[in-house]
């Protein structure tokens, strides 16, 4: 029996310390939110951290620390490192905390990325803006997640404004991709270095949060082939240990990478229904440096994100190999609250599925593009 300690108690702490539970691990959650939702389903250090103190004590307790939060500051990350094991490691963190590091990296290892450019100053956006052409988008560095931090510049007059509204901190500008379809390789990799991957999984997002993912994805071998050597290549870079996601654009033939999150990922939420070993088992395996487990999808599952506040769950419990997921928060705009994931051993089931759920929940327009693509696949 070990003691995993997580930095930060929202919903990915609460699936991993779930996850773990009948490996027979325990977990200690750090979060300095009184009502983290992860401390319903493992003991609550509420600390700040940067309260070493504190952490210090978090440090005595545990066998190992890992994240379900990217942006904890890498001096937290580096002063645990000389107190327990982390992982991932906090250089690992470090790129996936900076957008222009990380898309520097891609590029290092083989990775398309959009046009993109540093932006400190207005100067610098009216020249990155000649680099990335129009439409483009302006990015903070650090600490954007789900959208947030971001301006879209579709014309040369949009460029004050979106200078007023970002500007003051180190900004990046991407251009914007066209793209056909967004996907993700959630992979793994263990302390002893086997790596292994889930399925590609197609996601689709609103106002710049995920809204519904579905897995695997039918793309030419080539494409999937790709995506998963540069997922690989990057968590040998970096000596990753643990899950991480890589979010793709496909756009034509081409792949470019958006970004990578160094942790378990909602766009592999599927896999906790629709894989052998969920996302969140095989991170507590590589963490703990035990044998990594099945990443083979078992048929094919969609995941809807519940955003803001929960639908009814019956329509979703009435259907078989339904699941429901509360996160035990409460609502608000904008929040991630649960989220459902259909399975089902064919295509054709799983439209059945999403229709009537979506229909029964009135949210036809939240199936649509997966049923769509379910479709399109025939
Ligand atoms: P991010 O926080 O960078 O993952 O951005 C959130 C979402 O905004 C992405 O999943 C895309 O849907 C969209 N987005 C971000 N960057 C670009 C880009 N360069 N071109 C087109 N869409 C983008």
């Amino acid at each position: 029996m070990s003691t995993i300690g997580i930095l930060g108690g929202g919903q990915l702490a609460r699936m991993l310390a779930i996850a773990g539970a009948p490996l027979g691990h325990r977990f200690l959650v750090v979060d300095s939110a009184e009502d983290a939702c992860a401390a319903q389903v493992a003991p609550l250090m509420r600390a700040d951290w940067r309260d070493f103190e504190a952490l210090r004590k978090f440090a005595e307790q545990i066998d190992v620390a890992t994240f379900d939060f990217e942006n904890v500051p890498s001096e937290t990350a580096e002063w645990l490192t000389a107190h327990t094991r982390v992982f991932p490691n906090p250089a690992a963190l470090a790129v996936a905390q900076d957008r222009l590091v990380e898309k520097t990296l891609f590029g290092e290892i083989g990775l398309d990325t959009p046009v993109f450019a540093a932006v400190d100053s207005l100067a610098d956006l009216r020249a990155a803006v000649d680099r990335t052409g129009l439409p483009a988008v302006l990015k903070t560095r650090r600490l954007g997640y789900d959208g947030k931090g971001q301006s879209i510049l579709r014309q040369h007059s949009d460029i004050e404004a979106a200078w007023a509204a970002l500007g003051g901190v180190p900004l990046i500008l991407e251009a914007f991709v066209p793209f056909e379809s967004e996907m993700s390789v959630i992979a793994v990799r263990s302390r002893s270095g086997e790596f292994r991957h889930y399925p590609l999984t197609r996601n689709w997002h609103r106002d710049g949060i995920l809204s519904a993912s579905l897995a695997p994805v039918l793309v030419d071998e080539d494409m999937e082939r790709r995506a998963v050597a540069r997922a690989r290549a990057l968590a040998e870079r970096l000596d990753y240990v643990g899950v991480f996601a890589l979010e793709l654009f496909a756009w034509g033939d081409r792949l470019l990478g958006n970004e990578m999150a160094p942790r378990v990922h909602n766009s592999g939420h599927w896999t906790i229904e629709g894989t052998a070993c969920s996302q969140f088992e095989n991170h507590v395996r590589a963490v703990l440096g035990l044998p990594l487990g099945d990443t083979q999808a078992q048929g094919c599952s969609a995941m809807l994100n519940w955003i803001g506040e929960l639908p009814d769950a019956t329509p979703v419990l009435a259907e078989a190999r339904a699941h429901w997921h509360d996160y035990g928060k409460s609502s608000r705009p904008g929040r991630k609250v649960g989220h459902a994931t259909l399975c089902a051993a064919s295509a054709a089931e799983l439209i059945e599925r999403l229709q009537r759920v979506g229909r029964a929940l009135d949210r036809e327009d939240h199936v649509a593009p997966v049923i769509a693509a379910l479709e399109e696949r025939g």
